[in-house]
C-alpha cells in the first residue's frame, strides 16, 4: 500500500468503519506514541543535531518537551473534551435539549515545515488523532534525519489505515494535494500556503494555514535595557533565527538606540562567545541555498555587528543591521535567519509607517513599561498573537490559541484549541415530544404572528 490514493482509500474505509470514533482506541494509540517517543529521546536530539546543529537543550525546550506535554494534556483530558456539550436551549426550540457534538472531520492531511521538524509534524498529528481523524503526514524533505525518524515513530505506533508519514518533497506534496481530504493542516511559507489554499478550494476542504511574516518588536525608552536585550537575543537567535515567531526586526526609540545596540552586542557575545561558529549552542542555517539567500540580503545594508559567514558550513554569525531601508531586500521578505535589523522611531506615526508597510504578521512584541502605550499598540495593530516584554513565550501556554491572521495564516491550534481545530462542531437539537405548541403551524393568522413576535423578543 505505497500509492497515495491507495493509502487514502484505506484510511477512508477505516474511518467509515467507526474504528477511530472509539475514544479508548485513540487513547491507546496516543499512549503508545508517548512510550515510543520517550524511548527515542536521544535519537530525536541526535537527528536534530545532524540536521542543523540544534543543541539538545533547544531540542528539548522547543520540540521534544512540548510534544510530551501535549500528549500528557490530551491523554488526561480527552474523555472530557469528547463529551457532547449541553447548550442552553432557546425558547424557539422549546421543548428541547441542545448540544454540541465534537465530530471528527475524517481524513486529514498534515504538511510540515523543516524549522521545528519534530514539534510541527507531531503536534498536529496528535490533535488530529485525538479528535478521531485518520492522518497522512508529509514532513519536510530538508530535515532528512528528523523526518525519517518521525516516519519511523509513526510506523511503529499506527496502523497505516490510521496514520502514515509519507516522505518526499514538492512532487509528493503536489500529488497529495490533488486528493480530496476532509481537512488540511499546513505549516510553512506564505507562497506555498497559497498553493495549499488553492488546492483545498477545489474540493471545498477546510484548511488551517500556519504561515509566517515580518514580526515587529518595538522597544521604547521606559524599559530595563539589559533585561530586554537578553530576552530579545534569546528569542531572536534560538533555532538560529529560524523561528516563524522570531522578531524579524526591531523598532527602537531613537533616544536609547545607541545604548541598546551596545547591550545587544554584549548579550550576543555572552550567549554564543566571540566566535559563534564554534558555539555548540548556535544552530546552523538549514542549507546552503538559504545561507546564500541570507548572505545576499546583507548586500547594501549597514552591518554593525557579526556579518561573517561560511556558505559551505551553512553558517552566518548573529548579525545586527542598522537602519536598512524598507525597500532593501533584507526588509522585503521574512528574514528567517540570524539577522536582526534595527530601525528607530521618534513618534507613534513612524511606528505605524513601518508596521503598516507589511502584511499582518504572525507575532508582535512590545517592550515597554508604559501601560497606556502598550495597550494602544496592542489594539492598533493586527497580528496573530503577541507578548509584552519578551519574545516567543505565548507559544508555550497551551491555553492560548496559536495562529496567524491575514497573510500570516488562518485557524489556530495548541492544547484544546488543537483538538477543536480538528473537530467539527455538530449542532444537535433533541426535541421533546411531551408538548407541541401549535403556533408555527399553518393556517397562520394575526394572533399566531403576535405570539411569535413576543417569543422572538423575549426568548430569542
Ligand atoms: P515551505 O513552505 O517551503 O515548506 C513547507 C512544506 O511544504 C514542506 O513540507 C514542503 O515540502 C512543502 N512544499 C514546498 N513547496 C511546495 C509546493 N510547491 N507545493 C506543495 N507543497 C510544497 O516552508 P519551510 O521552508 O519548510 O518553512 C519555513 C516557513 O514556514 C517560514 O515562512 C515560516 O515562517 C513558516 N512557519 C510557520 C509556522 C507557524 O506555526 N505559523 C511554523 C514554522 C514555520
Amino acid at each position: 500500500m505505497n500509492n497515495i490514493s491507495d493509502i487514502l482509500s484505506a484510511q477512508k474505509t477505516l474511518f467509515r468503519s467507526q474504528k477511530t470514533k472509539d475514544v479508548a482506541y485513540r487513547l491507546q494509540l496516543l499512549k503508545t506514541l508517548k512510550t515510543e517517543i520517550i524511548s527515542k529521546e536521544q535519537a530525536i536530539y541526535d537527528a536534530l543535531k545532524k540536521d542543523f546543529n540544534k543543541s539538545d537543550f533547544e531540542s528539548f525546550i522547543s520540540e521534544y518537551g512540548l510534544v510530551i506535554s501535549e500528549l500528557d494534556l490530551v491523554t488526561n483530558n480527552l474523555n472530557k473534551w469528547v463529551k457532547p456539550k449541553r447548550i442552553k436551549s432557546s425558547m424557539l426550540t422549546f421543548p428541547s435539549k441542545d448540544y454540541i457534538y465534537k465530530a471528527a472531520y475524517g481524513n486529514v492531511l498534515v504538511i510540515g515545515p523543516w524549522n521545528y521538524p519534530f514539534l510541527l509534524t507531531l503536534e498536529p498529528l496528535i490533535m488530529a488523532i485525538a479528535a478521531g481523524n485518520t492522518v497522512v503526514l508529509k514532513p519536510s524533505e530538508l530535515t532528512k534525519n528528523t523526518s525519517k525518524l518521525v516516519s519511523e515513530i509513526i510506523e511503529n505506533v499506527f496502523p497505516k489505515e490510521v496514520a502514515v508519514s509519507v516522505q518526499g518533497g514538492i512532487d509528493v506534496a503536489t500529488e497529495l494535494l490533488t486528493q480530496k481530504w476532509d481537512y488540511i493542516f499546513f505549516t510553512g511559507s506564505v507562497p506555498v500556503g497559497k498553493i495549499v489554499a488553492k488546492a483545498a478550494a477545489k474540493h471545498l476542504t477546510p484548511v488551517t494555514l500556519e504561515l509566517g511574516g515580518k514580526t515587529p518588536c518595538i522597544v521604547d525608552d521606559t524599559v530595563d535595557l539589559k533585561l530586554s536585550a537578553r530576552r530579545i537575543v534569546w528569542g531572536k537567535f534560538l533555532n538560529g533565527g529560524q523561528t516563524c515567531i522570531a522578531a524579524d526586526y526591531l523598532i527602537v526609540k531613537e533616544s536609547i538606540k545607541e545604548a541598546f545596540i551596545e547591550i545587544l552586542k554584549k548579550e550576543i557575545i555572552r550567549a554564543y562567545g566571540e566566535t559563534p561558529k564554534h558555539s555548540k549552542d548556535f544552530p546552523k542555517v538549514i542549507n546552503t541555498r538559504n545561507t546564500e539567500r541570507l548572505v545576499n540580503s546583507l548586500e547594501n545594508v549597514n552591518v554593525i555587528f557579526g556579518g561573517d559567514f561560511d556558505i559551505d558550513a551553512c553558517y552566518i554569525a548573529p548579525t545586527l543591521v542598522d537602519e536598512p531601508g524598507l525597500d532593501s531586500s533584507l526588509m522585503s521578505d521574512e528574514i528567517f535567519g540570524p539577522i536582526l535589523p534595527i530601525l528607530s522611531y521618534k513618534t507613534d506615526e513612524e511606528i505605524e509607517n513601518i508596521i503598516w508597510n507589511f502584511e499582518k504578521p504572525l507575532a508582535f512584541y512590545v517592550f515597554s513599561n508604559n501601560k497606556s502605550f502598550v495597550e494602544k499598540t496592542l489594539n492598533k495593530f493586527e497580528f496573530g498573537g503577541g507578548v509584552v516584554n519578551d519574545l516567543l513565550i505565548h507559544f508555550g501556554n497551551h491555553r492560548l490559541p496559536f495562529g496567524g491572521v491575514g497573510a500570516s495564516g488562518m485557524g489556530a491550534y495548541h492544547g484544546k484549541h488543537g483538538f477543536d481545530t480538528f473537530s467539527h462542531n455538530k449542532a444537535i437539537v433533541k426535541r421533546g415530544n411531551w408538548t407541541d405548541p401549535p403556533v408555527r403551524y399553518a393556517p397562520y393568522n394575526k394572533k399566531k404572528l403576535n405570539i411569535l413576535k413576543k417569543m422572538f423578543r423575549w426568548f430569542g
